[in-house]
């Protein structure tokens, strides 16, 4: 069982490649990939960069080089949901890309071509372990739904409505519905994990600064244990 795990940014993924075993590190297309040993089993990290494009590069190629056996995308995201505070948690049943969009063909927004869906599901073994292990929380809300990506950091009440009133998405990103997608089409099971770094609103940009660290450390913790207990 090898897992892959993809972080957008470093902070979202250097705690886990410092606490890594027997790395080996290689880069392919400016993306930095470490194989080896966490917690004892064995895994591939990767930062992927910000946004779809390089989520996509990312994920395809760690499925070509690395043939993991699952991916899970590790990091933070803006609350949609006003149950959902900052450092809350949110664990994906399906992923959907908010900027997709061909509804002058009759289309639903979101339909993604091709595939010819909206809501690409996750695994349902992958969300139940992630479940499990995000009981070592405390003092956290854990959220299963849908995560909505798109190629814009959402930081504005109207934005954050569109989200929410076209696809009843609990957290919103900029990778795991490209990671997901990636994953589909190559018959890979994945999730998202996603702590909340800010609620996507106006003043989204100054929470993210703030909070980022204290998000991340959540993901870190549940990530940890998840590959302690499979
Ligand atoms: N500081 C970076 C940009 C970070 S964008 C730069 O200057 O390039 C925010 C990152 O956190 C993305 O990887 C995204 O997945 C996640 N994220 C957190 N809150 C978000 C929000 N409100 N909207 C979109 N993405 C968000």
């Amino acid at each position: 069982m090898k897992i892959g795990i993809i972080g957008a940014m470093d902070i979202e993924v250097e705690e886990l490649i410092s606490s890594m075993d027997d790395i080996k590190k290689e880069n392919i297309s400016r993306i930095d990939f470490y194989e080896g040993r966490l917690q004892d089993k064995n895994v591939v990290v990767a930062k992927c960069g910000v946004g779809k494009v390089h989520a996509a590069v990312c994920t395809q190629t760690m499925i070509l080089k690395y043939a993991p056996d699952a991916i899970i995308n590790t990091g933070v995201a803006g609350s949609l949901n006003s149950e959902l505070n900052i450092a809350d948690i949110v664990i994906s049943d399906g992923v959907v890309q908010h900027d997709f969009d061909v509804s002058p063909f009759g289309k639903p927004v979101g339909l993604i071509s091709g595939i010819d869906l909206i809501k690409i599901p996750c695994s349902e073994e992958l969300i139940n372990k992630l479940v499990r292990a995000a009981e070592i929380l405390e003092d956290t809300n854990i959220a299963v739904g849908t995560v909505a990506s798109g190629d814009q950091f959402i930081c504005s009440k109207e934005k954050k409505d569109y989200i929410v009133n076209n696809f009843n998405a609990l957290c919103t990103e900029m990778e795991g519905a490209s990671i997901g997608h990636v994953c589909y089409i190559n018959d890979v099971n994945f999730c998202i994990v996603r702590a909340m770094s800010d609620k996507a609103d106006g003043t989204a940009n100054m929470d993210f600064d703030s909070f980022v660290k204290i998000a991340v450390e959540k993901s870190i913790l549940l990530i940890n244990n998840f590959l302690k207990q499979i």
